[in-house]
C-alpha cells in the first residue's frame, strides 16, 4: 500500500529490502540510501511487519533516527502492535524523537476496519504540520463515537481478551503446523495475528511457489478457507500467510490444509493435466 499511495500522490519511492531470511532492517543500506538522496523526506518502517510478522529491532530503528546527515521523518507503522509482546511499541519514543511518527489503527486488534480510523503519535510540531495539511473535513461522527467506546477501559479489556485468544491459537498453529507433511519452516516472526509458512514441493522437499499456489487455490475453491499466497514477496519463496482464527477456524484449517496437501502430492501428475486442460479452455476462450 505504501507504493500505491506514493504513486497516487505522485511521490517517488526508494525501496530498501529487508535482510533475508532474518527479515531485519538492512541498516547500512538504508543509511546509504538516505545519505545519497537528500530529497527523501520519509522513511517508512513496519513493525510488526506484514507479511513478516516480526517486530523490528529497536536499536535498528534508533540508528535510522540518529542518521548523521539525513533530515527527514521516520514513520513506524504499528498496525499489528497489539498482537506483539508488551513493550514492543515505539509510540512513547515520540516524546524523545521529534523526527519520529508512530502510526496505529483500530482496523486489526479492535476489529474495526469498517470505521476507518487510525492514530498517529508525533511531536507537536509534526502534528501541527499534519493538521495544516489535512482536508477540512473531520473524522465522521459515527466513527468518532464508536472509537471512543472501543477505547474505553472496559472495551480495551475486551480487545485484550480477544488478543489473548488469538495468541493461544497462534501457539497452537506453531505446535501443529510442523506436523503436517509438506509444511516447511516458519518464516519470519510470531508477533502478529498471522504466521508465514513455507510450503514444500514434497514432504521434506524444497519451498515451492507452485505447490503453495495450488494449496491456496485448493483451500479457497474447494474448502472455503482463505489464506494469502505471498510467494512473490521478497524472500518469501513458497510462503503462505496464515491468519490466526478462532479455535474452530484453526481446527478446520489444520484439517483442510492436511487434506489439500495430501491430494496435491498424490495426484501431481493428474494436477498437471488438469492445469493443461484449464489453459486449453482459456486459450479457446480467447480465440472465440
Ligand atoms: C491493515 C494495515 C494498516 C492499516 O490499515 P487501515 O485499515 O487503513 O488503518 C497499515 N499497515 C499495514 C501493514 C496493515 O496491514
Amino acid at each position: 500500500m505504501y507504493s500505491v499511495s506514493a504513486q497516487v500522490n505522485d511521490v517517488a519511492l526508494v525501496k530498501v529490502p529487508l535482510q533475508v531470511p532474518s527479515f531485519e532492517l538492512d541498516v547500512p543500506a538504508i543509511s546509504d540510501a538516505l545519505a545519497k538522496d537528500s530529497s527523501i523526506k520519509l522513511a517508512y518502517l513496519c513493525s510488526p511487519g506484514n507479511p513478516t510478522g516480526q517486530v523490528l529491532r529497536k536499536e535498528d530503528v534508533k540508528s535510522i533516527l540518529e542518521h548523521q546527515s539525513w533530515n527527514g521523518v521516520v514513520v513506524v507503522d504499528e498496525a499489528y502492535i497489539d498482537f506483539a509482546p508488551d513493550g514492543a511499541s515505539l509510540a512513547e519514543w515520540v516524546t524523545e524523537w521529534p523526527n519520529l511518527v508512530v502510526m496505529q489503527t483500530l482496523s486489526k486488534a479492535f476489529g474495526l476496519a469498517g470505521i476507518r480510523l487510525g492514530a498517529a503519535f508525533a511531536d507537536p510540531a509534526v502534528a501541527q504540520i499534519l493538521n495544516n495539511m489535512k482536508a477540512p473535513y473531520n473524522i465522521s461522527n459515527p466513527t468518532s463515537q464508536i472509537a471512543q467506546a472501543a477505547l474505553s477501559p472496559q472495551h480495551i479489556k475486551v480487545m485484550r481478551k480477544n488478543v489473548d485468544l488469538i495468541v493461544t491459537q497462534r501457539e497452537r498453529l506453531l505446535e501443529e503446523l510442523p506436523k503436517i507433511p509438506g509444511v516447511g519452516k516458519l518464516h519470519g516472526g510470531t508477533e502478529s495475528n498471522f504466521l508465514l509458512y513455507q510450503v514444500l514441493d514434497a514432504p521434506g522437499g524444497k519451498p515451492s511457489n507452485e505447490v503453495a499456489l495450488a494449496v491456496y487455490e485448493g483451500l479457497a475453491e474447494e474448502k472455503g478457507v482463505v489464506v494469502r499466497f505471498r510467494g512473490k514477496e521478497h524472500g518469501c519463496l513458497g510462503c503462505l500467510r496464515i491468519t490466526v482464527g478462532t479455535e474452530k477456524e484453526v481446527d478446520r484449517f489444520l484439517q483442510e490444509i492436511r487434506t489439500v496437501l495430501e491430494g496435491i502430492y498424490k495426484s501431481s501428475g493428474k494436477l498437471d493435466k488438469k492445469e493443461e486442460q484449464r489453459r486449453e479452455v482459456e486459450a479457446n476462450d480467447v480465440i472465440a
